[in-house]
Formats: C-alpha cells, structure tokens, sequence
C-alpha cells in the first residue's frame, strides 16, 4: 500500500518536474538549443574534415583544362586526334581517377566529383562537324567526339560525358539556321556547355576596343538567339588576349563571359584559389610528349600531376565546401572562406 502512495507521489512528481521544466524561462530553453546546434555543426564538421583528410582532398590543387580542336581519321595538323586516340585520351582519365565539368562549372566554382576523383575540363574549338554531326533522328554520328565521349561514358559509370564547345561562326559546318538551332539545342539538351570563340574567330591582339566588342557580342547574340543559351566562357582564337585583358569578357552591354581562356601552356588553377585568374585561365593541348609538346602538352601535364598529387585538385565529395590541407590557407580567395575546411 505504502508503496502504491509513493509510486503515486513520485508520477506526481515526475509530472510536476515536466511541468516545472515547461515553465522555464523561453530564453534558457533557446540558449540551450543553440549550445545543442552549434556543438553538433562542429561534430559535423569534425567528421566533414576528417573524412577530406583521409580521401587527400585537395581543392585548391591544379585542373587540367584540355584543348581539342577536330577529332579526324587523317590528321592535318598537331591540333587534330584520329578518334582511336581521341579514345585513348579518355581512357588515360578514367584510369587517373578523373571525371569530366564543363568549363562553367570550373569558373563559377560548382564542382560537385566523387570524393578522392579530380576534375577535368575538355574543351572543343573551332565548331568543327567532327565533334558533333547528328542524324536525322538526333544520333550523334559514329567517331564523333561526342559518340565517343558518350561511349566512355556509358563503359565507366561515373566517367561524367560533359564538355565546353567553343563556337564561331563555323557551327558546326551547319549553315541552315534551322540546323545551327538544332546542334546548339541538341547539346544544350544532352547537358553539354556551350562557349564563345568569336565570330570569325579572329585574332583579337592589337584590335579597337570597338572590334574586339562586335566580334565577341554579335556571336553571343547569335547563340543566344539560335538557343537561348548566353555562353558563360570564352577561348580566345590563338590564345590572344586583347589590349586590355577585361575586354575579353565584354561582348556590348547584353553579354558578359565570367571566365576567358587561353591556349597554353599549363594546368589551371583552382577557382577556388588565389592563383585563379578568370580573364587568363590556362588550357593544355592534348598531344604526346614529343617535339615542342616534350613538357607543355596534356601526356606531359598529366605524368605531372600523377607524380605531384599535392599540386592537382582532388575533391572531397562535398559540392558545399572547399576542403584542403591546412597549410595552403594562405592560397584560399577570400570570398570562399565561408565553405573553407581545412584540415
Ligand atoms: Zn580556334
């Protein structure tokens, strides 16, 4: 019986303590919470650092940002890959652990890879139909780059078929507005990106500001009315900047470009560094080691960055931050401070 009271008492109690707890004052209760938000915010982070240690995350290391121009059976210059190359390019990234972005990822800093895989930009000059020439059904053409591309793909899951089409006048060798508009939306559609190369694909160096506007806005104007698309990069024709290196971005008032790229010689660096320069952003022709590419061109580049792994960009998983070796915080640009992880 005495028992059975003192069970009683103590549900009251218990139920007088509840409600002793809901009448506390609402401050302590939300200073509580935050104490509670804030100690898991830094567990997480903890294990978000520990975990970019352990992949050797690296994002503030080097991109290889490699330069195509025609992908042909019968090469007419060194700028040219046979498509059994072309191939074997791809295949040497899959087997580095790389996964393909499109250049406006690299410059607006979106760079969402696997944990442990480092990216890669491919770029296509020029607008040439061997990298894209479609059926009349949409079907890209057999040893097209874009066949292949979309071939290694499917083979190796994970192998993203993402690339920059830097494009003049040429397009594609289309010349019926109603087939320029399907190729530039076929490519907008299939998730590919799409970039300025000028007009007439001029060489911009020692031009009137005035010139170096209307060559690099009335093709933007061009896209955009074909497609709908306003190109966000622009590879200038022979690497050439212009007088003034900010003109590159400017093509008039209507159309601005948040990234321009040269023809040589080096990896990239990391958007998220301050070695990033958005109007002078380096790109690597694809050839192998020999003649003038002994130590310039992508076998090179990419034998480099094997043996360097703490100078190439290797990502942690986590489109949300920006996570790297703690010693390199000299090198992060102020503005990404706020996603920094160091480790
Ligand atoms: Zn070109």
């Amino acid at each position: 019986m005495r028992l059975r009271i003192l069970s009683g008492l103590g549900l009251l109690a218990a139920a007088a303590s509840l409600t002793g707890c809901d009448s506390q004052p609402s401050t302590v209760k939300m200073a509580d919470t935050k104490v509670d938000a804030a100690a898991k915010l830094k567990a997480a982070k903890v294990a978000k650092a520990q975990f970019a240690a352990k992949v050797k995350a690296n994002e503030l290391g080097q991109i290889p940002v490699l330069m195509f121009h025609r992908v042909i059976d019968k090469p007419g210059t060194t700028d040219d890959r046979t498509p059994q190359q072309f191939r074997a390019d791809l295949e040497r990234l899959v087997k580095e652990g790389y996964v393909p972005i499109t250049a406006t990822e690299m410059v607006t800093g979106k760079i969402d890879i696997p944990a442990g895989k480092h990216p890669v930009v491919l770029t296509f000059d020029d607008s040439s139909p061997s990298q894209l020439t479609l059926n009349e059904a949409g079907v890209p053409a057999p040893n097209t780059a874009v066949a292949i591309l979309k071939d290694v793909a499917a083979k190796n899951p994970g192998f993203r078929p993402k690339a920059t089409f830097y494009v003049t006048r040429d397009m594609f060798g289309k010349s019926a507005r109603e087939e320029q508009a399907q190729v530039l939306l076929w490519l907008k559609d299939n998730g590919f990106d799409i970039g300025n190369h000028t007009r007439d694909h001029l060489n911009l160096r020692g031009r009137s500001h005035k010139e170096v506007e209307e060559q690099i806005g009335s093709i933007a104007k061009e896209i955009h009315s074909l497609s709908n698309i306003n190109p966000t990069t622009i590879a200038l024709p022979y690497g050439n900047q212009p007088s003034k290196r900010e003109w590159a971005l400017r093509g008039g008032k209507a159309y601005n470009h948040q990234g321009a790229f040269l023809a040589g010689y080096t990896p990239a660096a990391s958007p998220f560094s301050k070695a990033f320069d958005p109007v002078g952003i380096p790109r690597i022709k694809v050839m192998e080691k020999k003649g003038d590419c002994k130590q310039f061109c992508s076998e090179a580049w990419l034998d480099w960055l094997k043996s360097n792994p703490d100078m190439r960009y290797t990502s942690d998983g986590d489109g949300s931050t920006v996570a790297y070796p703690k010693f390199k915080t000299p090198y992060l640009r102020k503005t990404f401070t706020q996603w920094s992880l160091p480790y």
